[in-house]
């Protein structure tokens, strides 16, 4: 399949003097000017508890961005009622009313709403313009458009009926009873979109718990999609404490799936959960998770080591190195390392690390306390450990905002844990290899972590990137030749990947949104 028949939304530039640069500016202030109080939103109803909690601005961490409420499980509980009564009449909205609805919202995000959508992004989870262009603008609406397209040339599938007129055999593409649970993350606005919104375009009922670092950006997608015609309790705003918000669904018999991005020991505690629960069910829920990667650059002595140089910069420090695909380990032949070595070092001293609003960035801070201790953690263990070497970066200060300095460090253990587990953050690890190991570094690849996201292979030699696609075949769902692991587009890399990193259900791809069906096979005799 290549031609979706729908186009991708494009990226804006935000050029000085630019109707988007100008409109943008306005959102900024406008957005910078109040701490928005945000309240969680069940069926028609808003509620406030006591449980009080605020968005900060992770480069300004002492300003508040919004305040908004946990649920206890009392709420959490009413949502699930609210949610499982409201599938049962939104199941029956037409699909084409309900397509409408989706173009409707996507046409908002586009154009009256894009400008707000990005500053809460910017603001809010320190993303520069540009990044939050391609996440909380074009990805968010490419996935309402192109969901809504999926399904309805999905639902142009009927089974063969030899003679209806006799036997007409048909299908219905319909909801699954119960409620789906959307746990989404901070580090991509339209991923929350995605998960909260696709399988209610199917035709199914959510709790959706935001993630509290994306709470202004993540209520505004909730905000429009009411504007354009989703009814009261098809989609419900519960930000909760995760382990309370997770106990509760998992014990209700309602539970019809859970689509989840965020961490790998989430998943599994979730997962478990629904184990131990397993007799409880109506449905065997279905369980959906994108958990994160160790992503590779693979570089052959063949490459071009320019684009080696710029693709590997932009993947492991682009918003920080906080996107699931970004590149953190890397292996350099040794024939090539002077020459990557000097052009990554000159590369990363020119990156401007400051505000998101300033046009000039190249990254902001990273998203919060915690993510702040964890990353400066890693390269307080390359200050301490003799066989690595930090050659760009290392420093860190959070007295202001969470700001990480974009480092590499310098391995020569392959197996070391800074090649090894999830970082995510501006830290890149390379291990530069004797051109006469290639193939056993290659072997490396697959056998060093438990993760299967996005890597990328780098070479001329036509041959050995025929070799290379084979053997790595196992290591990503996301696959890159001669380009960077990151930035997947709707519709055209279609994402996820496998081992831990998740249940490779390819957000983005055309049959994602089915898997939120509950399809039904009518035979009718006249
Ligand atoms: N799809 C994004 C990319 O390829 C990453 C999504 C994520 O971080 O979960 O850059």
């Amino acid at each position: 399949i290549s031609d979706f028949g729908v186009k991708n939304e494009p990226v804006l530039e935000y050029l000085k003097g630019s109707k988007e640069r100008k409109e943008l500016e306005e959102a900024l202030k406008k957005t910078s000017a109040t701490t928005e109080d945000v309240p969680i939103v069940i069926g028609d109803k808003e509620y406030k508890t006591d449980d009080a909690r605020y968005q900060v601005y992770p480069h300004n961490h002492k300003k508040k961005l919004a305040k908004f409420y946990y649920a206890d499980k009392k709420l959490v509980n009413k949502a699930i009622d609210v949610a499982v009564e409201t599938q049962k009449k939104w199941d029956r909205t037409p699909i084409p009313e309900r397509l409408k609805i989706w173009e409707k919202a996507a046409s908002l995000m586009a154009n009256e709403y894009r400008q707000t959508l990005n500053a809460a992004t910017m603001l809010g989870q320190a993303k520069t313009v540009i990044q939050a262009e391609i996440d909380s603008a074009a990805e968010l609406i490419d996935f309402f458009r192109l969901n809504a397209y999926f399904l309805k040339e999905a639902t142009k599938y009927q089974p063969i009926s030899e003679n209806p007129k006799v036997t007409k055999n048909s299908m219905r593409y319909r909801g699954i009873d119960g409620f789906i649970a959307a746990v989404s993350p901070f580090n991509f606005t339209a991923i929350g979109g995605n998960l909260a919104y696709t399988p209610a375009l199917m035709g199914n009922a959510i709790l959706w718990k935001p993630s509290d670092t994306a709470l202004l950006s993540n209520w505004t997608i909730f905000k429009i999609c009411r504007e354009a015609g989703v009814p009261p309790g098809v989609v419900n705003f519960v930000p909760a404490d995760g382990p309370v918000f997770g106990d509760t669904i998992t014990a209700s018999k309602y539970l019809a799936g859970i689509n989840f991005t965020g961490s790998v020991p989430t998943f599994t505690r979730l997962w478990t959960q629904v184990g131990q629960n397993i007799n409880k069910y109506i449905n065997f829920p279905r369980l959906i998770g994108e958990c994160g990667g160790k992503n590779y650059h693979f570089v052959h002595p063949s490459a071009d080591v320019t684009s080696v140089v710029n693709a590997t910069i932009r993947s492991a420090f682009e918003f920080c190195g906080q996107k699931c695909s970004a590149c953190s380990r890397m292996y350099v032949p040794e024939s090539l390392w002077p020459k990557i070595k000097e052009g990554l070092l000159e590369t990363r001293s020119k990156l401007k690390i400051g505000e998101p609003t300033d046009y000039e960035s190249f990254t902001s801070a990273v998203i919060d306390d915690k993510a702040f201790k964890r990353i400066s953690g890693y390269i307080d263990h390359a200050k301490s450990s003799s066989n690595l070497e930090i050659i760009g970066g290392g420093k860190y200060d959070d007295s202001t905002g969470y700001f990480i300095e974009p480092t590499i460090v310098v391995t020569k253990d392959p197996k070391d844990k800074i090649m090894t587990e999830e970082i995510f953050g501006p830290v890149l690890s390379i291990y530069v290899y004797k051109d006469n190991k290639l193939e056993e570094t290659v072997g490396l690849v697959g056998t060093s972590t438990a993760f299967a996201l996005t890597g990328a292979i780098f070479a001329q030699d036509e041959k050995w990137l025929r070799y290379a696609i084979e053997e790595l075949k196992m290591t990503a769902g996301n696959f890159y030749v001669n380009d960077k692991s990151t930035g997947s587009v709707v519709g055209q890399q279609p994402f996820g990947g496998a081992r831990l990193s998740g249940t490779n259900d390819k957000a983005g791809g055309p049959h994602y949104v089915l898997r939120w069906g509950n399809p039904q096979a009518v035979k009718e005799t006249f």
